[in-house]
């Protein structure tokens, strides 16, 4: 069996690459890279000889036969991408795809994501999260995407290119309002790396009119936990749903999803509203 190894690489600062990416690059029977110049001048800055065989977005699906081949013949394959992690915004889902329906071994040597970097200097929440990746350039898409933020609770990652951040801030405002905050993450590990931190509102002004350089990950505040359902909240909603005909398990049920309350809560006091109706009638 050999094994295909998925090995994160600096978002840069070159001082990230670890002992153990070396390693396995420098034994690997081919290298799978988004760009053969860009890898190549980094493996050559550090040492290494490898064979390399170019696999972008455009290319991936294409290349696993080739992928397979090397893999069958007995060869380690190293998969890297342009930075980070290879399959966070990156090729990588679909190669893992197929060697993972084969005997072989799928692994990662773990490293740098600009969304967990991100994420964990932003000052946000972050027992729980949402990395949704670029959002969709356009159309329903996108609409839908951000239509989704209006709802999500947990802090969400975006990353966005330059020349594209002012109008996502411009939607965000629109949708989700001025007040969540967001942290704009700029050249993480780079000389200019910046984290500004703000409201959406003060983001809009802030990052208009200059055309921001370099490279952005936007952190989001998630939507603020609504009120808890008071007990008339459930009376209200349990006597329309009676009133409609619904039996008593289906009521609690439904009425328990909404507000969130202890099913056996609901289905107890359902119960009791339908026989003071019966009582009634
Ligand atoms: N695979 C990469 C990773 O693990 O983060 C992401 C690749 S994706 C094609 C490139 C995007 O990641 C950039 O447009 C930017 O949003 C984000 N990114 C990558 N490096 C970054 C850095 N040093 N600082 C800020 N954002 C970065």
């Amino acid at each position: 069996m050999s094994r295909l190894v998925l090995v994160a690489t600096p978002i840069g600062n070159m001082s990230d690459v670890s002992p153990r990416a070396i390693a396995e690059l420098t034994a690997a029977g081919l290298v799978c890279c988004e760009d053969t110049r860009r890898t190549g001048m980094m493996l050559k800055n550090l040492g290494i000889d490898a064979k390399l065989m170019r696999v972008d977005e455009h290319t991936e699906h294409a290349s696993i036969p080739r992928v397979l081949d090397a893999l069958n013949e007995g060869r380690d394959v190293c998969l890297v991408t342009d930075a980070g992690t290879p399959g966070i915004s990156d090729p990588g889902e679909r190669i893992v795809r197929a060697v993972s329906q084969t005997a072989h071994i799928v692994t990662a040597v773990p490293g740098p994501a600009a969304f967990v970097m991100a994420l964990v200097i932003s000052g946000l929440p972050t027992e729980r999260f949402a990395f949704d990746g670029f959002l969709p350039r356009g159309g329903k898409e996108r609409a839908r995407s951000i239509a989704d933020l209006v709802r999500e609770r947990r802090t969400t990652v975006l990353y966005e290119a330059p020349h594209r951040l002012q109008r996502t801030l411009e939607d965000l405002y629109v949708s989700l309002g001025g007040e969540r905050r967001i942290v704009v993450a700029r050249e993480l590990t780079k000389i200019h790396e910046e984290v500004w931190r703000g409201s959406i509102a003060d983001a809009v002004t802030n990052f208009a009119g200059v055309e921001p350089k370099g490279e952005f990950v936007l952190v989001v505040e998630g939507a603020a936990d609504e009120p808890a359902a008071t007990d008339d909240d459930i009376d209200r909603l349990l006597l329309a749903e009676l009133a409609a005909g619904v039996s008593v398990r289906d009521a609690a049920a439904v009425v328990a999803e909404l507000t969130g309350a202890p099913k056996k809560t609901v289905y107890n006091r359902a119960l009791e509203l339908s026989k003071s109706d019966d009582e009634r009638s």
